[in-house]
């Protein structure tokens, strides 16, 4: 079953949590279902389980309109600024905020739709190629721009941190990432929150977890591989 394994994941975040003399209710598990049928998502809603992370803005439209009742969707990848507008009033958070234009556009879209957007701000400590996101010397140029937009509230940040076989190894940037989230916040810039901190996947979640994380993003821990082949 697999609120077997989301359990099991809530466990090992619980024990992270008391390793680091943390509360685990200050830790939410988002349940990444890309490329997973809705079946499995409803199999979990079902428990009771209302967090779910996409990376494709198509796969949220479909799955969003598809499910039989209202869940938090989670938008945690890459997209294009002309793709704002299918998901602006249908997602719970973008973790995904990694260009000023992409926010502009998100503002723009949710001033038009008359909601309020919730973000987090995509930090690429590595300054790895292969994924998106600011590099830290970026971070508060952008967060300035994006603090007058109206319609968008900043959150917090995001980071993937770079694939390793030992989840210790990332263990530093956990750690940065914290870092620069308490400057941001003991700063107290206007319009910009500084109460989420999205980092950890499978493989490192309870690394991220012992380094502060709040927000866990757990696919094949929760759901098995994933197949792309289809
Ligand atoms: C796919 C994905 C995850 C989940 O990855 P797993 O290793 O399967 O837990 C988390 N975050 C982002 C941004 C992703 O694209």
């Amino acid at each position: 079953m697999l609120i077997d394994q989301y359990n099991e994941v809530k466990e090992r975040v619980r024990a992270a949590c008391e390793r680091a003399g943390r509360n685990p209710e200050d830790v939410t598990v988002v349940a990444v279902s890309k490329t997973k049928p809705l079946s499995m998502i409803e199999e979990l809603k079902d428990c009771g389980v209302m967090d779910f992370g996409e990376n494709k803005v198509q796969e949220i439209t479909k799955k969003y309109e598809q499910i039989t009742s209202p869940v938090r969707w989670h938008m945690i990848g890459h997209f294009q600024t002309n793709k704002v507008k299918y998901i602006v009033d249908k997602v719970a958070l973008v973790h995904s905020v990694d260009s000023v234009k992409l926010a502009r556009q998100i503002s723009k879209e949710a001033v038009k739709h008359k909601v309020e957007v919730p973000v987090l701000i995509q930090v690429n400590l590595a300054k790895e190629e292969s994924k998106s996101g600011f590099y830290e010397e970026e971070l508060y140029g952008a967060l300035e721009e994006i603090s007058s937009l109206p319609g968008i509230q900043v959150e917090g940040l995001m980071q993937i941190a770079p694939f390793v076989e030992n989840p210790q190894d990332n263990r530093i940037y956990f750690r940065r990432m914290r870092q620069l989230f308490v400057d941001i916040k003991e700063k107290n810039f206007d319009n910009i929150a500084m109460n989420i901190l999205s980092m950890g996947m499978t493989n490192d979640y309870e690394v991220a977890v012992e380094e502060g994380s709040t927000m866990v993003r757990v696919g094949t821990g929760i759901f098995g591989e994933r197949d792309y082949s289809k």
